[in-house]
């Protein structure tokens, strides 16, 4: 097998640090980019095997000494403002820091005349507003983004195509639908959930399940999944292609927090609480993942229960 230099930004993130495991799993030579505050406790278990580069990709002289340093063969851009809900209270820097970044990275790789395979973390929220026919979700639907965040990843999805066709880079585009697992950030509708339970269980938290709008469908995978499927868009895609990634079925939130509370030690109620409402969100999520799984053979295999009660554990060890 050739020994590839991998570059992931974000490694420090939730998907990073699971695609970081897996590309050293694979014998791969592990670079990645990290803010000079961010956490490392993601990497805790292959600290040693990742190089990590600080760099705010904000600033094109960082994306530029990166890209310079690593040289890398394929790059899984990640770095991103990725919270949807953080969006509406900062819109300006959801929309910056998304499009700076990756403008920063794919001018650093121009400059250098340094040829790489890109992987761009587009996401399922760009569909927006879907309408009931248009379920499931192919990657001609039109895009009408619902939140600032879903504005920012149409913007990277779309610049991705373009220098795709302007200066015949080497890209694919994928639109992830949710992915879950252990270290989800806390403030992810099922992460949020298991770790109020496993507050709950140890004493310190009250007997409620507080949620937000339980009627949202949406479309999960594990994201020890996920990362395998990123991992072949730069084997086996086509550049300048775009990619829904999926399982194609969907859940109501109310039926996760379901799931999760059958799961828990101790008796818990759902509790609704207006803060975890958004302005406008997307109603039903649902993937058609046929045309990625054509081209790759990818099929998701962690079960859904598996994923909470992975997701639960993880906050259990933690609390
Ligand atoms: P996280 O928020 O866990 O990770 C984001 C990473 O980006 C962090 O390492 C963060 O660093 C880094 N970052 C943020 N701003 C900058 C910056 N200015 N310069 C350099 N690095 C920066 O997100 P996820 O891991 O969940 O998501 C990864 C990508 O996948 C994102 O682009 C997201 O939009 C996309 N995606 C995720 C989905 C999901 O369900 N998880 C679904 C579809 C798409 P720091 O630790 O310092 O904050």
């Amino acid at each position: 097998m050739i020994d590839l230099r991998i570059l992931i930004t974000g490694v420090t993130g939730f998907v990073g640090s699971h695609l970081a495991e897996y590309c050293v799993s694979l014998g791969h030579e592990v670079a990645g980019t990290m803010r000079w505050r961010s956490q490392q406790e993601n990497l805790a278990d292959i600290r040693a095997d990742v190089k990590l580069f600080e760099a705010d990709l904000r600033d094109a002289t960082a994306a530029r000494k990166v890209i310079a340093d690593v040289r890398p063969d394929r790059i899984f851009h990640l770095a991103a403002q990725s919270y949807v809900h953080a969006s509406w209270s900062a819109p300006a820097e959801t929309l910056s820091t998304n499009v700076m970044c990756q403008v920063h990275l794919l001018e650093a790789l121009r400059d250098a005349g340094h040829e790489a395979r890109v992987h761009i973390a587009g996401s399922s929220e760009e569909y927006g507003e879907v309408l009931p026919n248009e379920i499931p979700i192919k990657e001609t639907n039109p895009l009408r983004p619902l939140s600032p965040y879903a504005v920012s990843k149409v913007a990277q999805d779309l610049m991705g195509y373009q220098y795709y066709k302007s200066y015949g880079m080497w890209i694919v585009r994928t639109r992830a639908f949710n992915h879950e697992g252990p270290r989800r950030g806390e403030v992810f509708v099922t992460s949020s959930f298991a770790k109020q339970i496993a507050l709950a269980e140890a004493g310190k938290g009250a007997p409620y399940l507080d949620v937000g709008n339980l009627e949202a469908r949406r479309d999960f995978s594990d994201v020890r999944d996920v990362v395998r499927a990123y991992w072949l868009t730069l084997e086996r895609c086509q550049p300048g292609e775009v990619y829904n990634i999926g399982s194609g079925r969907s859940w109501r939130i109310g039926e996760v927090a379901e799931m999760l509370i059958s799961m828990a030690k101790v008796p818990l109620e759902i509790r609704r609480d207006p803060a975890r409402m958004r302005p406008s969100d997307v109603p039903l999520l649902e993937a058609d993942p046929s045309k990625f799984r054509e081209a790759t053979g990818w099929e998701p295999e962690i079960p859904f229960e598996t994923t909470l009660r992975d997701s639960l554990e993880y906050w259990r060890e933690r609390i």
